[in-house]
């Protein structure tokens, strides 16, 4: 957020009020709902309310990844929805990275590059992983947009130590998440929505009156949207619904044309390892490297704490990470480091609904994939909202319900089971080259 536009404070709820839709939450979600909302239906009066600023929770916070894909891999959606349901779903994800490219644009947000996505194996022991993502890309239909690249090709796109081979897609961009919600905030007041910021929606009323309540008066609606993702976990009814994972971020030194140079890092390109605990490096507009990665435990009854985002031996490991894929870069010096909440649904499955009866719209279950998907979902919820029917109405997404994650202790019991787990699994792989069987249990539990 820090070169995004300067933040100027949007004062809060002035009182109760009456509104046709209301939306808890200025994030991705929040804001594409009311900026599409305002788009298909000039007039339409949208009010989104904040507890802290605009773009405060994931989506200010982000590792810039703008890309086609879902936690879910193509072969969980095909085997659950069927190939071409799959496909369209596909389909419509590069048309959100697109429609935020040209969002970007129309509204003079900036910072959005088509650099493409690179899958890296490091290590012999990442290998099969690759191979079996390329399989299933394949057997999704999708063999030409992810292309498997000799260690030569791949080595001309991105020089990467220890590199054994890569999948390379053109069809992944990079934005400025800062900007881009800043930016998004300020189209939809341009559109005729209100902003309150620092105000704490403390309870989502459904059914006959929806309404979101807040200490400083009731706000009533035809719909109400909570648009929280891992702050649904706060909400009573949705505690269960996703589980909130920390991932964090380092972030380098801008660098010289030349240090760029060194490892062939050319354009804005998102890249990431076959790493079962996840992580992913990108390109700042200012030239910086950003490297990001799960690994900050899991806290009991699913709290989020600031404290998390901190987790030194996580941003210790991302530093030294980065030097080994980067051996001629490991004398740059790190200058931000920070982290956030996503939220992971029990199926790994994102959700659109609406119900009319009771006046609930949700999106939310992204997990780490959320920048081109909650563009995808808030425009498909102001489409039902407003009666539309499209391509994206009919998404299996739409309507789709996940199971609720397990009540304590178990889910802290089997959640930290898995993160220990897996984090051995790739240091043994790292050390031994011994790939991960994808039979172990923690594989299995976690398998997507
Ligand atoms: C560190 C990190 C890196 C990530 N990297 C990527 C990436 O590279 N690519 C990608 O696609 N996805 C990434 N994600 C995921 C992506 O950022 C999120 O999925 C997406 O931003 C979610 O947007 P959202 O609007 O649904 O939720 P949020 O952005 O979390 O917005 C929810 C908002 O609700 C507000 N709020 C909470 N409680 C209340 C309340 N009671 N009353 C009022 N307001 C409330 C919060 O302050 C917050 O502003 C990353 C996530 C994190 C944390």
């Amino acid at each position: 957020m820090e070169d995004a536009e300067p933040h100027l404070a949007r004062p809060p709820l002035p009182g109760s009020t009456r509104v046709d839709v209301v939306i808890v939450g200025a994030g991705f979600t929040g804001l594409w709902t009311a900026y599409h909302l305002l788009r298909i239906q000039p007039g339409l009066k949208v009010a989104v309310l904040e507890r802290e600023t605009v773009g405060f929770g994931a989506s200010g916070r982000n590792g810039s990844w703008c890309v086609p894909e879902l936690n879910a891999g193509p072969g969980l959606l095909a085997r659950r929805f069927g190939r071409g349901r799959a496909l369209d779903l596909y389909r419509a994800m590069c048309d959100s990275v697109d429609e935020i490219g040209r969002t970007c644009e129309r509204e003079v947000i900036g910072g959005f590059e088509k650099g493409g996505m690179m899958l890296v194996a490091r290590g012999r022991g990442q290998l099969p992983a690759l191979r079996s993502a390329h399989r299933e890309y394949e057997e999704a239909g999708l063999g030409d947009a992810y292309r498997m690249l000799s260690t030569g090709e791949a080595r001309g796109v991105l020089d990467v130590a220890e590199l054994e081979g890569a999948i390379f897609s053109p069809n992944g961009a990079s934005v400025h998440p800062g900007r881009l919600v800043v930016g998004l905030a300020a189209a939809v007041e341009r559109l005729g929505g209100r902003i309150y910021e620092g105000t704490p929606v403390t309870a989502v009323v459904t059914g006959r009156q929806p309404a979101a309540t807040t200490p400083f008066g009731k706000v009533s609606a035809e719909v109400v949207v909570p648009a929280l993702e891992a702050y649904l976990t706060e909400m009573p009814d949705w505690h269960r619904s996703v589980l909130p994972i920390y991932s964090l971020i380092d972030l380098t030194e801008p660098l010289t044309e030349a240090q760029l140079e060194s490892v062939n890092w050319r354009q804005r390109l998102c890249v990431s390892s076959m790493r079962l605990t996840v992580d992913y490096l990108a390109l700042t507009p200012d030239r910086r490297i950003l490297v990001g990665g799960r690994g900050a435990p899991y806290h009991f009854g699913s709290a989020i704490e600031a404290g998390a985002e901190g987790h030194s031996l996580t941003h210790r490991g991302l530093r030294e990470m980065f030097r080994e894929w980067f051996p001629p870069l490991a004398g740059l010096s790190f200058t931000h480091s920070w982290g956030g909440v996503l939220a992971m649904p029990r199926d790994w499955i994102p959700q659109v609904r609406l119900d009319r009866r009771s006046g609930l719209g949700l999106a939310f279950g992204y997990t780490g994939h959320g920048v081109a998907t909650s563009c995808l979902a808030g425009r498909t919820l102001a489409e039902l909202v407003t009666d539309r029917q499209t391509e994206r109405t009919s998404l299996p997404i739409v309507g789709h319900r996940s199971p609720s994650w397990e009540p304590e202790p178990l889910r802290w019991l089997g959640v930290r089971y898995v993160q220990s787990q897996l984090s051995r699994l790739d240091q043994r792989a790292a050390q031994g080259g011994r790939p991960p069987s994808g039979r172990t249990l923690a594989e299995r539990l976690a398998a997507h």
